[in-house]
């Protein structure tokens, strides 16, 4: 199996799903891929999934999922706001971060790479059952 044909199912596998959902833990992603690459190596998927993300590819960031999750960076930059109880996942989109990530730029002269930021909290059904 060549390492380039392992990055371009995972590619397939992000392709399919809606940009805003499509976060997936590297065991979610190995055993998706499992039914199309049998005897692939566990490894083999972290390590494409190591060299996506280096590269660019990918992004990986933390939801509450007790594993890192990936997903693809697309066109369209999104964030969002999790619930720790329910782990309802609510999309944000780039418009409503940027004003931030512009006022920290412009007050620290500091260049943003965080491209998908996660903010964990409580939902509004959680809040009235407290
Ligand atoms: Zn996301
Ligand atoms: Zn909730």
């Amino acid at each position: 199996m060549r390492t380039s044909s392992v990055e371009q199912l995972i590619l397939d596998l992000f392709a399919g799903q809606p940009v805003e959902t499509a976060h997936f833990t590297a065991q979610e992603i190995y055993l998706q891929l499992k039914p199309q690459l049998p005897a692939v190596n566990p490894s083999t998927i972290y390590r494409a999934l190591e060299r996506m993300t280096r590269s660019g590819k990918i992004s990986i960031s933390d939801m509450g999922k007790g594993a890192a999750v990936f997903e693809i960076v697309g066109k369209e930059r999104h964030h969002h706001l999790v619930c720790e109880t329910c782990h309802q996942v609510i999309t944000l989109s780039d418009d409503t971060i940027r004003p931030l990530f512009d006022e920290l730029s412009r007050q620290f002269g500091f260049e943003m790479t965080t491209n998908h930021l996660v903010l964990f909290g409580h939902c509004p059904a959680c809040r009235r059952k407290k």
